[in-house]
């Protein structure tokens, strides 16, 4: 299918964007439109403009700093994943950026945009809860910077305001001597992922945040549970979905089996 008629602005400069958006309440931002395009497409989407931030310079920063990793709204996924400085203060955002679609489309998606496209079933929002991150928003009335807990509400919505741009991302740099690990289970290699899940090990306290388990990035608190009871504690703060990609009882066995692996690899790279 071919997308309804929409208007498309290319503005150059951040302002400009915002008053697009300010009066549109219905405009939609273009970013990597990894995303996006397949719902226009389908017309799952069809807003009345799309405001195609691509031409405005400096959104494409990756900044690091020994807090952590500010990710501008316009670095690719494959820009982050390539990135030493990213790997050296937060080695959990490339081991879970390798997990996120293939090389083609994590050339053109944005970090930034799968955050606040707030699918449950994407990394990145749940990497950034349970590394107690935030999101920079700006709009035509100033700046604001939403907490990670505070931004998923639902499939597909979260509490950025329609006439806001995300001008970034921010993800703490991992304590020393603490540990991360990701895994996830696909049924090919690129797939969205049936459950995954990311796992930080600092001293005694050990966190796990889930993919594709519920409507929202969940994370659960692991610190002290047995080695033989990660997987069903976890699941007593889960309620996994059950659709047309797996079932709830599918998805719940996965959890038991992927957290136990993954602490245990955090464990060891803490080490
Ligand atoms: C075949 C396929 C497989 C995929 N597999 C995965 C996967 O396994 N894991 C995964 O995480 N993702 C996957 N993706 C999605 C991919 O990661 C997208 O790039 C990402 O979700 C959205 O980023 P984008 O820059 O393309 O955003 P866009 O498509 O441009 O936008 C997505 C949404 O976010 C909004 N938006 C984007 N940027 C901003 C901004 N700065 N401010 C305000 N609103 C904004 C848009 O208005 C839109 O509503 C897949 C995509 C495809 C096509």
């Amino acid at each position: 299918m071919k997308p309804a008629p929409f208007a498309y602005h290319r503005p150059t400069t951040l302002g400009d964007a915002l008053e697009v958006l300010s009066g549109n309440a219905d405009a939609k931002v273009l970013a990597g439109g990894q995303s996006l395009v397949p719902l226009l497409s389908m017309r799952l989407a069809g807003p009345s403009a799309l405001v195609d931030i691509n031409a405005i310079p400096g959104l494409d920063t990756i900044e690091v700093t020994e807090a952590g990793v500010r990710i501008g709204a316009l670095a690719r996924h494959a820009d982050v994943l390539a990135h030493e400085g990213v790997r050296r203060v937060q080695p959990l955002l490339p081991e879970a950026l390798s997990y996120v679609a293939h090389a083609t489309i994590r050339n053109r998606g944005t970090t930034v945009g799968s955050i606040v496209h707030a699918d449950a079933a994407a990394e990145m929002p749940s990497v950034l809860v349970l590394l107690g991150g935030s999101v920079e928003a700006a709009s035509t009335g100033g700046t604001r910077t939403i907490a990670a807990e505070d931004l998923f509400l639902g499939p597909l919505e979260s509490t950025l305001r329609p006439e806001e741009i995300a001008t970034s991302a921010f993800f703490p740099a991992l304590p020393a001597g603490a540990g991360v690990a990701f895994d996830e289970i696909a049924r090919r290699q690129g797939d969205y992922a049936l459950v995954g899940l990311g796992a930080v090990v600092d001293g005694d306290s050990v966190r796990a945040s889930y993919v594709s388990v519920s409507d929202v990035p969940t994370v659960v608190d692991l610190s002290g549970v047995p080695d033989d009871r990660l997987g069903e504690v976890a699941l007593e703060h889960l309620d996994p979905v059950d659709d047309i990609h797996a079932t709830a009882a599918y998805r719940a066995q996965l959890v038991r089996v992927l957290t136990k692996r993954v602490v245990t690899k955090a464990r060891e790279a803490a080490r």
